[in-house]
Formats: structure tokens, C-alpha cells, sequence
């Protein structure tokens, strides 16, 4: 049976650490302040909103919603995010994903100031992202390194497979493994034959968000299995990976609910705190 990889216990770890430095910087008279833009009314939506808020009042993170109504035109978005950015008070913006069809996310992400992109999202901060002198890094990806770090599990020359190309999962995911020295495989809907490649993963990493997608069969036995995925199956909260099956052949394997999710929102704060002290010099 692999060991468990305890996200959840990570977070609460880090989350106790940060917790101190924020109550440092509100001595220096900072005050880590962060702003979450949602538009409409998106169910899991609602769900990461609740959470992120608990998380940040845990912290000492003070957390604006501006909740927008699903016909939201760009114009006032941008509008928004232009006063936003203007705010010294305001360290840290983000946009919650998804967003209703008449909205641009691209151009919205592009006009937030790059100082201020929490989730590195902005072109510029996926350009440093790549070039390896970013001073952001998304969430779950800083969320997914710090897991393996925590487990000594060290990716030079590892063979990763990520599962997902998405710009918020996959694509940065790829982007600090590399900085790591790991060799990356990104897979998606047009790969064929998965399995040819995951087989050959040292660490495994599914983020497609399909219930059932990762089987033992496609896993060779040790493989560090990293499940990002979160689907609702009869009214289950289960990721991608088949876990009764595969747990007993990976070294290590995180569980949904429980693993990267906690992590991910942990790691949103310490991007805050991350921009704060950038913002104040510190
Ligand atoms: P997207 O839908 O944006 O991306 C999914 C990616 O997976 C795409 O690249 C898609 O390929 C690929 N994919 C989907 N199905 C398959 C398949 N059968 N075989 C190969 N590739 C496949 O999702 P996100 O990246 O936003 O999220 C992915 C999952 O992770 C979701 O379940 C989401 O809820 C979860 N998530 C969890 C987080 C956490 O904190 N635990 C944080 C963020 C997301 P293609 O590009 O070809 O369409």
C-alpha cells in the first residue's frame, strides 16, 4: 500500500506558519489584502469562495468578494479591475474561474496588474513563469511541489507525466518541474494511448477532472501518484484516480478529498503574503 501523501495536513502545517508572519507584518503595520472578482452564480464557484474566506480569516488574510452579476459587461469588469489595481491597499486580485461566455477572461486577466496576480495568470508572469525569475507561482502547482518536497521526493531526473494542459494546472505544473530538473510529459485529449506514457512515470500527476481516469494497469509498481482532480460521483467528492486500485501499487498517493485541494488554497495565501512584502519592499 503506498503512503499516503497528507495535503491536508501539509496545508494546516503551513497554514500555522503563515499565520505567524502575517501577525509579524501587521506589527510593521502591513496588512495582507487580497480581492476575489466573481461573476454569476457558479456552484463550485461558491464552494472554493467559502473556503478561500475561511482559509484567509484563519491566516489573518483580510479578503474582499465583489460579487458581479452574471450579465457583467467587459467594459465594467475592466473597469473594476482598473480601480482595483489603483488601490495600494490592495495586494493581491484574482478573477474566479469559470466565467459567464461574454467575457473575455484573457483580455480581464491581461489587465490586472502583473504585481497584483496572485493566481500568475497575467502574460508577463507566465513569461517569467517559463523563463524560471517568477516571483508568483499558481497555487495548485506551488501547492503540488511543497507535497513532494514535504515527502523528500525529489524530481532531478524523474520522469513526470501531468494529465492536463490546462493553464491553471498542467501547463505551470510543467513549467517549476522543469525548473526541478524533472523530465515532463504534458498529455491531454489527443494523446493517444495514455498509457504508453504514464507507464513510464517515476511520478504521475492527473489533472483532467474525469472520475476513473487513472487504473492501475497504467501505472508501473512505486509510481508517486498526484491526484488533482475533483469530480462528483453520486454525490461523492472522488479525483481522477481509481484509488482502491492504484493505492496499493504507487509508493505514495494523495487522497481527494484531503490532498491537493487544502494545499491549493494554502498556497493562494502564501501568494498574498508573497506579493504583500513584495509590494511593501520586504
Ligand atoms: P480543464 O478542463 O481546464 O483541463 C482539463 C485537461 O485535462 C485538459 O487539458 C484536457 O485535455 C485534459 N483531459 C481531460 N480528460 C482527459 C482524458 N480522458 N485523457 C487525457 N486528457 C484529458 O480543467 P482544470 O485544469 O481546470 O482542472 C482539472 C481538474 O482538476 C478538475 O477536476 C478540477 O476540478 C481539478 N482542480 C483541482 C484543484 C485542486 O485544488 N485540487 C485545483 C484546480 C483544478 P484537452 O486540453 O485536450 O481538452
Amino acid at each position: 500500500m503506498g503512503q499516503i501523501l497528507d495535503g491536508k495536513g501539509l496545508a494546516d502545517l503551513l497554514a500555522g506558519k503563515l499565520q505567524e508572519e502575517v501577525a509579524d507584518l501587521k506589527e510593521q503595520g502591513i496588512k495582507p489584502l487580497f480581492c476575489v472578482i466573481n461573476i454569476g452564480d457558479d456552484p463550485s464557484s461558491k464552494i472554493y469562495l467559502r473556503t478561500k474566506k475561511k482559509r484567509a480569516q484563519e491566516i489573518g488574510i483580510a479578503q474582499r468578494i465583489y460579487q458581479l452579476p452574471a450579465n457583467e459587461s467587459q467594459a465594467d469588469l475592466l473597469a473594476l479591475i482598473d480601480q482595483l489595481n489603483e488601490d495600494s491597499r490592495i495586494n493581491g486580485i484574482m478573477i474566479q474561474l469559470p466565467v459567464p461566455e461574454q467575457i473575455d477572461v484573457n483580455e480581464a486577466l491581461e489587465h490586472i496588474n502583473p504585481e497584483k496576480d496572485v493566481d500568475c495568470l497575467t502574460p508577463s508572469n507566465v513569461g517569467r513563469l517559463w523563463r524560471g525569475d517568477h516571483f508568483v507561482e499558481p497555487a495548485t502547482a506551488h501547492g503540488i511541489l511543497a507535497l513532494l518536497k514535504h515527502y523528500k521526493i525529489n524530481l532531478r531526473g524523474k520522469n513526470v507525466v501531468i494529465i492536463g494542459r490546462s493553464s491553471i494546472v498542467g501547463k505551470p505544473l510543467a513549467a517549476l518541474m522543469l525548473e526541478q530538473d524533472a523530465t515532463v510529459s504534458i498529455l491531454h485529449l489527443k494523446t493517444k494511448n495514455l498509457s504508453e506514457y504514464t507507464k513510464r512515470a517515476d511520478i504521475l500527476v492527473s489533472a483532467a477532472g474525469q472520475a476513473n481516469l487513472v487504473t492501475s494497469e497504467m501505472i508501473k509498481p512505486g509510481t508517486v501518484v498526484v491526484d488533482v482532480g475533483i469530480n462528483q460521483v453520486n454525490g461523492h467528492t472522488v479525483g481522477d484516480v481509481d484509488f482502491k486500485t492504484v493505492a496499493p501499487k504507487a509508493s505514495y498517493i494523495t487522497p481527494v478529498p484531503g490532498g491537493i485541494g487544502p494545499l491549493t488554497v494554502e498556497s493562494l495565501m502564501e501568494q498574498v503574503v508573497k506579493l504583500t512584502r513584495r509590494n511593501h519592499g520586504r
